[in-house]
């Protein structure tokens, strides 16, 4: 049994103008698939063989684990984007970014700083915390919330592959970009999964 590739919820092209198709073409279709074909050669024989990719990102090490976390972490991200772009939180996960962050505008900027400042490759994310509370964290590489406690909500990718093609080395355009294209139906689905 081998770990598949998940269809892209949308179009390659559905996100423009704010990522292009060529990203989606490298990013999806070269990155994403590559972390899925590295990943189905080093499975065979390893004690890894035949679990679920979320297992194997939770207890794997080394290259098993930067394929598989990688594979989980850009499935997610695409979930967390949508062509339907200007839908904000709503009810009570508003009201939880409102008790953890004073206002949806910190809470953006909170995660908007976290974005721009990792340092390198990684991802910005927002998770819900076992006590309930909300905050935003950061893992470098291929590191994922699911080694932790934490339930992740939504993520930005940082790599530089996530925007290389459509804005360069401007990060910063490309956080006012993924704002434009969140998907809080799905981010409130996994608040109150
Ligand atoms: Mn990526």
């Amino acid at each position: 049994m081998s770990i598949e590739l998940p269809a892209l919820p949308y179009a390659r092209d559905a996100l423009e103008p704010y990522i292009s198709k060529e990203t989606l073409d490298y990013h999806y279709g070269r990155h994403h698939q590559g972390y899925v074909t590295k990943l189905n050669k080093l499975l065979p024989g390893s004690e890894h063989e035949g679990q679920d990719l979320e297992t194997i990102v939770k207890t794997s090490e080394g290259g098993l684990f930067n394929n598989a976390a990688q594979i989980w972490n850009h499935s997610f991200y695409w979930n967390c984007l949508s062509a339907n772009a200007g839908s904000k939180p709503e009810h009570a996960l508003a009201e939880a970014i409102d008790q953890s962050f004073n206002s949806f505008t910190e809470f953006k900027q909170q995660f908007t700083d976290t974005a721009l400042s990792t340092f390198g490759s990684g991802w910005a994310w927002l998770v819900k915390q076992p006590d309930g509370r909300l905050a935003v964290t950061s893992t470098g590489n291929a590191d994922s919330p699911l080694q932790s406690e934490n339930l992740p909500l939504l993520t930005c990718d940082v790599w530089e592959h996530a925007y290389y093609i459509d804005y360069r080395n401007a990060r910063a355009q490309y956080l006012d970009a993924f704002w434009h294209l969140v998907n809080w139906g799905f981010v409130n689905q996994r608040f109150h999964g």
